[in-house]
């Protein structure tokens, strides 16, 4: 069997909020803290999907679609600006694992 990277890992899986009009976001991320004090941006380094990145004038913005829900963001960030809920599954979770 190939073995895959992880952005061909990645593109295997499949997120049920995006099909939605109105996807709930089960992260909130304060991106003024991420802009003003925070003195590492460790999550534009440690997200597996990509998810917090910079633009290029340097800010930090964040996309919680692609989120797989590992949890890292929420134990990297020590400077408050990561509010993490597991998704609702009657609004519709982030993920859908297609092999288990
Ligand atoms: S570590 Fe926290 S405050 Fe810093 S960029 Fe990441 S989410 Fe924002
Ligand atoms: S939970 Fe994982 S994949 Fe989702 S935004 Fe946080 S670090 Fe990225």
């Amino acid at each position: 069997m190939k073995k895959l990277s992880i952005a061909e890992r990645l593109g295997t899986v499949s997120y049920l909020n995006q099909s939605k009009q109105n996807p709930k976001p089960h992260i909130i991320v304060d991106t003024d803290i991420c802009n003003s004090t925070c003195p590492h941006h460790c999550t534009t380094f440690v997200c597996p999907a990509d998810c917090y990145k910079k633009d290029e004038n340097g800010k930090v913005y964040f996309q919680f679609e692609d989120c797989i829900e590992c949890g890292t963001c929420m134990y990297a960030c020590d400077q408050g600006a990561v509010d993490w809920n597991y998704p609702d599954p009657e609004e519709g979770m982030g993920v859908k694992w297609n092999f288990g």
